[in-house]
């Protein structure tokens, strides 16, 4: 018999994405002539802006050349990225390139980042929480304890009594599509310097922030440099959820010796970022590709707008979508969130994501997302507009 890691088996199967596209897929199955409208998964409907496409193109063209031709060997990212994520990003803060990582994805690097600590360390998950932080832990077969996120705390994290060495925070929030003001971080950044302790703090939406008080990273904060390790991603941004390149930042400020550990890790569990991509990354930084991207956040906030309106406009209590494509809403009555779910899906032909995927704690909610066409937002609008008007 083969022993395999028991902590596979803690991942959560029935309330998951998975059992969410089973459901769908069944109801398509029934029902073949239906459009259905999702406002459940979080990927992007924009494509990649044309200057990016054509860099990538280039890019392409370069690994035919004997000359230019590029293989292994940029276990840490292409410097051209690293430099160009500092001139733009995080210059400001003093870091340099030594302390920027390339990868392929926030999903792997967030739970990844583990390999650096102790396997006993304590790590402290949100409840709700993006899903990937819980279940990529399990895969790494290590212990987590959860921290609940609650309506009347405004769903901000309080600050625990206990010591926890490493926490997970995400800013602007999925799923609670919420964003951490300064103010609130300054609480962590306390708590994580009294007990020593590392803040991963997940922040791939930071290009969705409009609010003035919430900073784009966690670094405008005192002292963060020696507490948090931040991840970004191209992929919210430049549409790069099909072509994976992420970033993070893991500061020489927590310990001296943190970037040589890191980087022996590295350099023997990982291969380096596709070329073609980072190549495409750095085009990201390009005027022309700047207001693609700022085009494409503004008409994602518009649709969050448009959506937060309606559930509004009918009562529903709602959260987020401001500095995030999320919108967090209370279920409906005494509703279960897979209940709500299966009422959006057979009355209205729209998918929502059921709050459980989140967490226990989040089971009188649901999350929409607006990151699909306005054509779609604008169908689904006039769906939940037109029931609740005969219902009123
Ligand atoms: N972190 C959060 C909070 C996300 O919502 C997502 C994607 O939905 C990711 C990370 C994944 O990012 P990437 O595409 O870089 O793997």
């Amino acid at each position: 018999m083969i022993k395999y890691n028991p902590y596979l088996f803690k991942i959560e199967q029935e309330n998951s994405f998975a059992t969410l596209n089973k459901k769908v897929n069944e109801y398509k199955l029934n029902n073949p002539t239906k459009k259905i409208i999702s406002l459940g998964i979080g990927d992007v409907s924009r494509p990649i802006p044309r200057p990016i496409i054509e860099e990538m193109h280039k890019a392409v063209e370069e690994l035919s050349d004997i000359n230019t031709f590029k293989g292994y060997g940029y276990y840490y990212g292409h410097d051209f990225l690293r430099q160009a994520i500092l001139d733009n990003e995080y210059g400001v803060f003093n870091f340099t390139k030594d302390e920027i990582y390339i990868s392929n994805g926030t999903k792997t690097d967030s739970t990844s980042i583990l390999e650096l600590f102790d396997v006993n360390a304590k790590i402290l998950i949100t409840n709700p929480t993006y899903p990937v932080y819980l279940n990529g832990t399990y895969a790494l077969s290590r212990e987590v304890s959860f921290l609940p996120i609650k309506e009347e705390d405004n769903f901000l994290p309080q600050i625990p009594t206990k010591k926890y060495d490493i926490i997970y925070l995400c800013s602007p929030n999925n799923p609670i599509g919420i964003a951490y003001t300064k103010e609130y971080l300054e609480k962590w950044i306390e708590y994580a310097i009294n007990n020593n302790s590392i803040i991963l703090y997940d922040n791939v939406y930071h290009d969705y922030i409009t609010s003035p008080d919430v900073p784009k990273s966690i670094y405008e904060l005192p002292n963060s440099k020696k507490t948090s390790i931040e991840f970004r991603s191209f992929s919210k941004s430049s549409s790069f959820t099909g072509v994976r390149c992420s970033y993070y930042i893991i500061p020489n400020d927590i310990d001296k010796d943190i970037n040589h550990i890191w980087k022996l890790r590295t350099l023997n569990r990982f291969n380096g970022t596709d070329y073609i991509a980072q190549k495409g990354a750095l085009a990201s930084y390009d005027k022309e590709s700047k207001e693609i991207i700022n085009y494409n956040i503004k008409y994602y906030l518009d649709n969050a707008k448009s959506l937060k309106d309606t559930f509004l406009k009918y009562n529903f209590k709602v959260w987020g979508g401001i500095d995030s494509p999320f919108i967090w809403v209370k279920n409906p009555s005494l509703l279960t969130s897979w209940e709500t779910f299966s009422f959006f899906l057979n009355e209205l032909n729209i998918i929502v994501t059921p709050g459980i995927i989140f967490g226990s704690e989040a089971d009188a909610y649901f999350r929409i997302s607006s990151l699909g066409t306005k054509e779609d937002i604008s169908i689904a609008i006039k769906r939940i507009s037109d029931y609740y008007e005969k219902e009123i």
